[in-house]
């Protein structure tokens, strides 16, 4: 079962949407793609990609 985080494959950086306001991600407070209403903790598509390689690759 090939999982598509441990390939290697690099995260691809959202373009930042023209309209806002977006909702600052938890870890490194760049804006992310929910609006600023989402709640929880909301992660940019670079440090969502890191959290779930890290949970697919743990170990
Ligand atoms: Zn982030």
């Amino acid at each position: 079962m090939d999982d598509p985080y441990c390939v290697g494959q690099s995260p691809t950086p959202a373009k930042a949407a023209a309209e806002g306001p977006f909702a600052e991600c938890v870890l490194c407070r760049e804006p992310t793609e929910y609006p600023e209403s989402t709640k929880g903790s909301t992660l940019c598509p670079v440090c969502a990609w890191h959290e779930a390689q890290r949970t697919a690759c743990s170990g």
